[in-house]
């Protein structure tokens, strides 16, 4: 017993306090405490595909005869297959154990104790996350009433310690996006900018072009809500080669496990069917939009991807959530600086939203 107290000890003391990551809930979790069996729930809480991923994914896997072998470490054929999807080189492509990764790879490449990283909440977590897990120094420029990023701050922000400008686009929990205006303006700062693109394929909107011309641009992508393999973890950025290749020699060697790099092969064939999804949802957002703003409580944020952020207009949002959760649907709640107040709810089928809605209605505002 005394002995762990002399273990604890020697823990980085930058990481006593570190409170960690605050994930969507498992349904398997909430057995018995939720009022439908846990096949019964919905879960529009962390933005996954409602659809599944492409009906060619699963017999692929079931048939693939390779498990035993290690992964090519250098991602050949995964960073090959990518060129004619992102309209980039493979030198320009490095894959992560989901985009979650490559954001920390970054911030081990550039940042060490006492450098600063700009992030612009509310935003997405992962950011400040391994930032502070790194010892770096987080710089918070707030976003405007809108949720628009404040440029001009930013730029007032940036600095010769400055090492990332993190930014998504559109962000997460807002659904807005950044105009490419702006983002040309962080580019001329000359600091490296990361811009995630979570969310591309529901937006359309990507600043991928500009990456061969600025040469401290890094893009976040990832498989896991348009193709809907969140469960595989498989993600990918659009680097400087320089810099890919740095990341390349730093990141664990077989970080993108077989079954992510057979998913994607399938999907990669499978991208007609996968974007009819994605306008299936972008479809329902606009609808859940209209039902949610007709409660008269909520008030949700225009969104540009997957996702409603609402601000709660009576009671409060984290009983909200807990009473939505007792029903079976799962929601995001907020209530921190920045974000007083909100829930987020994920785009799912139509009947998801007839159900959400449904429930919102009786437990009323
Ligand atoms: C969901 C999300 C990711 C995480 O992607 P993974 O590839 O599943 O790790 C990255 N960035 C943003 C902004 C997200 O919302």
């Amino acid at each position: 017993m005394t002995g762990n107290k002399g273990i604890e000890k020697l823990i980085r003391s930058s990481l006593v306090t570190f409170g960690g990551y605050s994930p969507g809930k498992s349904p398997e979790t909430l057995e018995g405490q939720v009022e439908v069996p846990v096949e019964g729930i919905i879960k529009l809480d962390a933005n996954e595909n409602p659809y599944g991923c492409s009906p060619r994914v699963q017999p692929a896997l079931a048939n693939y005869p390779g498990f035993n072998i290690y992964p090519d470490a250098g991602q050949t054929e995964l960073r090959k297959s990518l060129e004619k999807y992102t309209g980039v080189g493979a030198e320009y492509i490095v894959a992560g154990d989901g985009s979650d990764q490559l954001i920390d790879l970054i911030v081990r490449l550039f940042v060490g104790p006492g450098d600063e990283v700009i992030n612009c909440p509310p935003s997405f977590e992962m950011f400040s996350f391994s930032t502070e897990l790194c010892g770096g120094s987080l710089v918070e420029v707030p976003r405007d009433e809108n949720f628009a990023v404040n440029i001009k701050a930013v730029k007032a922000a940036t600095g010769e310690k400055t090492k990332v400008i993190f930014l998504a686009s559109p962000s997460n929990p807002t659904g807005t996006i950044t105009p490419r205006s702006d983002i040309l303006e962080l580019l001329d700062t000359g600091r490296p900018v990361v811009v995630d693109e979570a969310y591309y394929e529901f937006s359309g909107e990507t600043v991928v072009p500009l990456a061969s011309k600025y040469k401290n641009l890094m893009v976040l992508r990832t498989f896991s809500k348009w193709a809907g393999l969140a469960g595989l973890r498989v993600g990918y950025g659009i680097f400087p080669p320089e810099i890919a290749s740095y990341l390349l020699r730093i990141k664990p060697p077989y970080n993108v496990n077989v079954s992510a790099l057979v998913a994607v092969r399938e999907s990669l064939k499978d991208i007609d069917y996968l974007m009819r999804r994605v306008k299936a949802i972008v479809a329902e957002r606009e609808r859940l939009f209209g039902e949610l703003e007709k409660l008269g409580f909520l008030k949700p944020v225009p969104s540009r991807a997957n996702f409603i952020l609402c601000s709660v207009l009576n009671g409060r949002a984290s009983e909200l959530q807990q009473k939505l959760e007792k029903k079976g649907i799962l929601v995001r709640g907020f209530d921190k600086p920045m974000l007083r107040n909100f829930i987020r709810i994920s785009v799912g089928k139509p009947e998801h939203t007839d159900a959400v809605i449904k429930a919102l209605r009786e437990i009323g505002g």
